[in-house]
């Protein structure tokens, strides 16, 4: 019979099941996570293993199942090793979560550094691993734990690139882009096709928040969508930095902004 194994190190990425072992650490701490529970680490933390993302393995195997020689034992892997304690803050950046990790008794991998040498792969199977263990929230997870995947595009003009044979195009964050939106958006939908965008309505100082007016006004139909005023409990129309910086774009943590009411936000402002 001819054969060649493949050896894989510890495979991650989407629909992922709950097994044993450290391959499910990723999915069972961001679990933890999402639902307000501190991560679980054995021992240290310092222990260093391999984590490969699941695109880079298919393509390996996908390699070896034409490879002339036989008899071969072939590693996959990334070829990087990182510690489980920085795996775990990577993870605690995505889940946004920012409580203690928890440390329990060390296993077996105390103090081991377990890396896949990828020699052999890239010597038979042009084997390049292209992911490194990063967690883009478009790979693995997202916010509400649904993911989606998106492709990212510098400009509004490039969504017409990428929309060709697309029925249905959803764009997050519009607030972001740049004025020719409401005409990408409007040359999307005069071609028969479905165009949902969500974004901010108003910047940290209550003024409208770059092409978003322009495109509510020519919207087929627009929702508003509400939070809950931190002061009073009202229904909340305005994001209130919390510190001072003065730039417009400051992206990202939930905790420098906080929705409130009309009268809660001018009596702070
Ligand atoms: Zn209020």
């Amino acid at each position: 019979m001819e054969y060649n194994a493949l050896r894989y190190f510890f495979v991650y990425g989407p629909r992922q099941y709950l097994g044993l072992g450290y391959k499910s650490v990723i999915i069972k701490n961001f679990q933890r996570m999402l639902s307000g529970k501190s991560p679980i680490i054995n021992g240290d933390g310092f222990q260093a293993l391999d984590y490969s993302f699941i695109s880079d393995i298919i393509d390996g195997t996908i390699s070896a199942m034409t490879l002339d020689v036989h008899s071969e034992v072939i590693n996959l892997g990334s070829g990087k090793a990182i510690t489980i304690n920085d795996l775990t803050n990577k993870m605690k950046i995505v889940a946004e979560y920012t409580g203690e990790t928890i440390h329990t008794d060390s296993d077996e991998t105390f103090g081991t550094i377990r890396v896949c040498d990828n020699k052999k792969a890239m010597k038979l199977l042009s084997f390049k691993p292209k992911i490194d263990i990063r967690f883009d929230a478009e790979k693995v997870v997202s916010h509400n734990n649904n993911s989606m995947p998106s492709i990212q595009v510098p400009s509004s003009k490039n969504i017409l690139l990428h929309s060709e044979k697309a029925q249905i195009i959803a764009v997050d964050e519009a607030q972001f882009f740049d004025d020719e939106l409401p005409h990408v958006c409007r040359q999307l939908a005069q071609q028969g096709k479905r165009v949902i965008v969500a974004g901010l309505d108003m910047d940290y100082t209550g003024k409208p928040f770059g092409p978003i007016p322009n495109l509510m006004a020519t919207a087929d139909h627009v929702t508003k969508v509400h939070a809950i005023c931190m002061s009073c409990g009202n229904p909340a129309l305005y994001s209130h930095r919390k510190t001072n910086d003065n730039n417009l774009v400051q992206l990202g943590e939930k905790e420098e902004y906080e929705p409130l009411c009309g009268a809660c936000f001018h009596s702070k402002a």
